[in-house]
């Protein structure tokens, strides 16, 4: 028989699977001697088997009973009793704690008799009273779930006929008639009694906690976590203690560091008087610790101790929540507590120096998500500010800007100069235009993977979500948020890592981590300043630490994609190994558009080299200024790859103009000269010829070094005499080709044969000797799934995986992620867009399948990724996983992929010991 009651006494921590967090950590205290109400856990295999089969296991009643019983003896009381009853919580608890499920009631266990034993008893017939209309309150809510307002509004009303203002004031006798009023509501809402027998209280109760699994808020909550529905929660029941029996009795919440600096010490709310959620609710200030230490240093003086026994043994930060009954200390619950990027890094090293965890565990406990938050541009600290409203924080960074509301006015306003940004209710595709202008967006409903989140993200901009206080009323133009109504044009602040909206202007100040990354630890520790030098100051500290603990660990090497010798240059700064994607097409654009028209409308072979020529001296240029900014690091230069009608005017544009000014001359009227219609009539003729109705597919990549004579070859002449001249100016130049867009070996054969040729010539030329490797991007699924016969050919892969993902899925990137991602993420059928996280199951086995082949066929084949998935957190894990040899990514991403690579290491090795 399945056991599905486990007393606190009988689990532990590790057993969040079948207890759930609250309920294992229960049993932790209590295993640890803490002060813990004695209590018991229904397990999550209770709720799976409910689930299932739609009814409570027959079992699971009289396991019940006989914890009850046990309950009841330990502490001498009975549930239901006249004189002196036993009251219980009944606490929802899955494994991971998650909105929409039951909230806690507490109180179970009173009725119209035993509420009298209650008052007898505890010779305070207010609390008696106070404690059954609380009952009344969150039965109704919760299991009945009537709708809270009535019960809140019947005792505001209450406290109003009594001219008081806060609930402390009422009497018993105004308590007593509440709770009739209450009894009231429930009859009316629900159509039926409120239920007397204590029994069937728990039991509804308990079966309650189950059915929340599956509310529509819970089930959205998974899906987008990627927790699974088979979970189940668990549900605590647990002995009542009362926080309300009077001035010497209380409830509390603590923290043994800042959460959100990171600042050791002890840090929570303490509200005398007062029941459960009073202490974080406001109804009433809350006092400090300190305070509550003047108050009654006696329970204080405990508290102390078992916030230190808990850090100790969680070797964490620790949440903790705790009730004081008349004199007497009560733990209630806790786990390893939430934080801020910045106290993440502050307390994993000061565990480090207190001895309690090691780097490699340090390093565990920081993440690059937190660590990219530390490099955005942060408000000044220092600076006054107004709170207006506070949002999810959707995508990081400060902005400040006018606001408008709608995407024309943004993008008008924005090409006039100005900072703008673009409040919504939520957005749609419509508003691409105006969040492309904005310096951030704003929307007053939607979640973190609304559409403004999803395109924001995408776009690095400023983003918070789901501000709810913002009315926001496009017609009439203004935003208003209380009794305050902002006009368009006014100014406001928003921060998108904490989801904080300001009123006028903040100002902005560079990242002291980034000035780390930049200049170096003494520099950054050097100008830190304000009011929180200190915190800063150990904060960049912490963060070398850490970073340079994953540099010394990691086996994956960083590279960065760059295009530029000033971008290679930052790139190295900010601690890339070498570069894993050069891309060359800038190098076609700006003055040197017209030669690559000229290269395209030649009309003759001599013309067409005679363009090709032309180009040469300036790519080649190019590259011996990034392979000196490089010198002695791989530098992979990828081939051109877009279609080349992206360097010639747009069809319809020049259609327009080429039929009008045809119009014009019909009539005998010239703005241009016979030469330049002429012109622009040819170049009709090629832009149409070479126009693509699905370009991302069409001619481009290798494709075009095959068919367009000269091309490729120009570009391997311009690498071979760049590295050539490096050679001979005194450097090391470790340049690669890369092959865009191959899906056949012969592909590879081709331009091989083509480039050795080059290389040799060159080399001959020059007298030098070239050692130029010659590679594949990997980014078709045929490319992946002949990576046997690729590799035979190519000398290094480098998986271009936002063009895999593009051509596994079918998924053309520019036209889906802002047009239905949104939709798709609701609806389940994703749960985090394939292009910003590596799709492991289809993409990622394409990558696994290509490595594990193309090195079985060249054990030496270097193996890397180029695509942004590079610097994504999760993906850098999986890359690990598969063995490649170096992730490369944009360079403000290299510090996170250094962290997170170090990271995949440890925690490889720590599940390898397990
Ligand atoms: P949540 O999961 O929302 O934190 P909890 O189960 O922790 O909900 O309970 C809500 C509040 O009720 C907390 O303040 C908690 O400390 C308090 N509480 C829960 N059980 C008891 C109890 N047996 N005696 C007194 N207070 C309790
Ligand atoms: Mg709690
Ligand atoms: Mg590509």
């Amino acid at each position: 028989m399945a056991k599905y009651v486990y007393d606190f006494s009988e689990g532990n921590k590790d057993q969040k699977d079948l207890l759930g967090g609250k309920g294992a950590n229960l049993a932790e205290m209590t295993r640890l001697g803490l002060p813990v109400p004695p209590g018991f856990t229904i397990t999550t295999e209770a709720c799976r088997t409910y689930m299932t089969t739609g009814v409570l296991p027959p079992e699971l009643r009289v396991e019940v009973t006989m914890a009850i019983r046990r309950l009841e003896d330990s502490l001498g009381r009975s549930l239901g009793d006249f004189h002196d009853p036993l009251l219980v919580s009944v606490r929802s608890g899955a494994k991971f704690s998650m909105p929409g499920m039951m909230e806690t009631v507490l109180n179970v266990g009173l009725n119209d008799a035993s509420v009298v034993g209650l008052a007898k008893f505890s010779d305070d017939e207010r609390f008696a009273w106070d404690s059954y209309r609380r009952l009344i309150q969150m039965f109704g809510k919760t299991v009945f779930e009537i709708n809270g307002d009535l019960f809140a509004h019947a005792l505001d009303a209450m406290k109003a006929s009594r001219g008081v203002t806060v609930d402390t004031d009422l009497t018993a006798g105004d308590l007593q008639e509440l709770v009739e009023t209450f009894k009231g509501i429930v009859r009316e809402q629900s159509g039926r009694e409120f239920p007397q027998h204590p029994r069937e209280q728990l039991d509804l109760a308990i079966t309650s906690v189950f059915d929340s699994w599956n509310t529509d808020r819970a089930r959205l909550y998974r899906r987008r976590e990627r927790i699974s529905d088979d979970l189940g929660t668990a549900v605590n029941v647990v002995s009542m203690v009362f926080g309300n029996l009077g001035p010497d009795s209380g409830t509390g919440v603590c923290f043994t560091r800042d959460p959100s600096t990171g600042k050791p010490g002890d840090y929570g709310d303490y509200l005398p008087n007062a029941q459960g959620e009073d202490v974080v609710a406001g109804i009433r200030n809350t006092l400090s610790l300190a305070d509550f230490e003047q108050l009654d240093p006696v329970s204080h003086g405990e508290l102390r101790l078992a916030m230190r026994r808990l850090e100790t043994h969680y070797r964490d930060l620790c949440d903790i929540e705790f009730t004081v009954e008349r004199g007497k200390l009560w733990m209630l619950q806790t786990r390893v507590g939430k934080r801020t990027a910045a106290a993440a890094f502050r307390i994993a090293t000061q565990l480090v120096d207190e001895h309690l965890i090691t780097l490699d565990e340090a390093l565990e406990r920081v993440t690059g998500a937190q660590l990219s938050k530390l490099m955005f541009p942060q408000f000044d600290s220092d600076a006054v500010r107004t709170l207006l409203a506070t949002g999810m924080a959707a995508s990081p960074g400060a902005a400040v800007g006018q606001v408008v509301f709608d995407s024309v006015t943004a993008q008008e306003w924005a090409a006039a100069g100005k900072d703008v940004i673009l409040v919504r209710r939520e957005t749609n595709p419509d508003d691409l235009g105006g969040m492309i202008a904005a310096v951030g967006v704003v929307t007053s409903r939607g979640g973190k993977t609304s559409h403004a989140a999803v395109v924001a993200r995408g776009m690095g901009t400023t983003c918070v979500v789901g501000a709810e206080q913002l009315d926001v009323d496009a017609t009439a133009r203004t935003v208003t948020v209380g009794d305050r109504v902002i006009s368009e044009g006014e100014t406001i602040a928003i921060d998108g890592s904490t989801g904080e909206i300001f009123l006028g202007d903040v100002p902005v100040v560079p990242s002291p981590v980034v000035q780390y990354l930049e200049e170096g630890l003494e520099v950054a520790l050097a100008n830190v300043h304000g009011a929180d030098a200190e915190e800063t100051a150990e904060l960049v500290k912490a963060v070398d630490r850490i970073l340079t603990h994953a540099d010394a660990v990691r086996r994956l090497r960083v590279h960065a994609n760059a295009d530029t010798a000033e971008d290679a240059h930052r790139a190295r700064v900010w601690g890339a190994q070498g570069i894993g994607l050069c891309r060359t097409e800038h190098m076609f654009l700006g003055e040197r558009r017209v030669l690559i028209e000229r290269v395209i409308l030649a009309r003759d072979p001599v013309e067409h080299q005679a363009a090709l020529d032309a180009l040469l001296p300036l790519q080649r240029a190019d590259f011996v200024d990034i392979l000196e900014q490089m010198d002695g690091l791989p530098t992979t230069i990828r081939l051109i790859d877009p279609p080349l009608h992206e360097f010639l005017p747009d069809l319809t544009d020049l259609s327009v103009k080429v039929a009008l000014a045809g119009e014009r001359r019909s009539r005998g009227v010239e703005e241009e000269t016979a030469e330049e219609f002429e012109r622009d009539t040819v170049l009709l003729a090629a832009v149409q010829r070479m126009h693509e109705a699905n370009p991302m597919l069409g001619l481009r990549g290798v494709r075009l070094g095959i068919v367009v004579p000269g091309l490729f070859a120009l570009q391997i002449r311009a690498v071979a005499e760049a590295a050539a001249q490096r050679i001979r100016d005194g450097g090391h130049p470790h340049a690669e080709i890369m092959i865009p867009l191959a899906a056949s070996v012969m592909e590879l054969h081709l331009i091989r044969d083509e480039a050795e040729a080059i290389l040799a010539e060159v080399a001959a030329a020059e007298g030098v000797e070239l050692h130029i490797p010659i590679g594949a991007m990997i980014e078709l699924p045929r490319a992946a799934l002949t990576a046997d016969r690729m590799a035979g050919v190519a000398e290094f892969f480098s998986f271009g995986t936002n063009d895999l993902t593009q051509t596994t899925w079918g998924f053309s990137r520019d036209d889906v992620e802002g047009a239905f991602f949104s939709e798709y993420t609701d609806r389940g059928v994703i749960s985090v867009s394939p292009f910003e996280t590596i799709d492991r199951s289809g993409v990622g086995r394409l990558v696994r399948i290509a490595v594990e082949e193309g090195r079985a066929a060249r054990p030496d084949l270097t193996l890397g990724v180029c695509g942004e998935h590079g610097g994504d957190p999760e993906s850098v894990h999986f890359f690990h996983e598969v063995g490649l040899d170096y992730v490369s990514c944009s360079p403000f991403r290299v510090p996170v992929a250094r962290l997170e690579a170090g990271r995949a290491t440890v925690e490889g090795a720590s599940s390898d010991s397990r």
